[in-house]
């Protein structure tokens, strides 16, 4: 968002995450997303959460491992609806920040992203790489400044689910919610 500003490019924040799972968790990251735009006077369009169409989407998928077929499903169902919104009002360019997560495919993302703009002929998909360029450690470097929440799992319940027993495996407590935020001198 930073960086976009910093360049002069007008944009809109389109918030549509029904794959976050359980509210507490969905509404403490809209929340953080929300607090930034109005910091910046961003516009921020608060979409759906449209949990049952998400399930509907990821049955049979339960037990696919993040980066595998149910996170294609995700990003698809998430471009597709952005795509929707750009298209239903005027948008010629969709992005998203989803790549800058290191734990992410980036191109299982861009071509998600490609394939819900080629839905219109007058959209693209900007396939930037926002870890290039030292992007990777400006967030962290924004994320202790503004003190985000940090979440600690991807998103849906089925994340939380693997995260949780990797942690017990590895002798660590479960994740508790809405509990850790990026500190200045914490160095994750
Ligand atoms: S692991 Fe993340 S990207 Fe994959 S389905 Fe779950 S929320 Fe979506």
């Amino acid at each position: 968002m930073e960086a976009m500003l910093a360049s002069g490019i007008e944009y809109t924040i389109f918030f549509y995450n029904p794959n976050i799972h359980p509210l507490k968790e969905y509404e403490l990251r809209k929340e953080e997303n929300i607090r930034f735009a109005e910091k910046f006077g961003v516009p921020f369009v608060d979409a759906d959460y449209d949990r049952d169409n998400w399930f509907e989407r990821a049955k049979g998928m339960e037990w696919s491992p993040e980066r595998g077929e149910r996170c294609t499903m995700c990003f698809d169902m998430r471009f597709e609806r952005t795509a929707l919104y750009a298209h239903e009002n005027g948008f010629p360019v969709i992005t998203s920040s989803l790549g800058i997560s290191r734990w992410k495919d980036m191109k299982q993302i861009n071509d998600c992203g490609v394939r819900a703009a080629a839905n219109y002929p007058e959209m693209m998909y900007w396939e930037f790489n926002w870890r290039k360029g030292g992007g990777s450690a400006r967030m962290i470097e924004i994320s202790k400044r503004e003190r985000f929440y940090q979440q600690e799992y991807c998103g849906c319940i089925y994340s939380l689910r693997d995260t949780n027993r990797h942690r017990v495996a590895t002798g660590r407590e479960r994740i508790t919610i809405g509990v850790q935020y990026y500190e200045p001198e914490n160095n994750k």
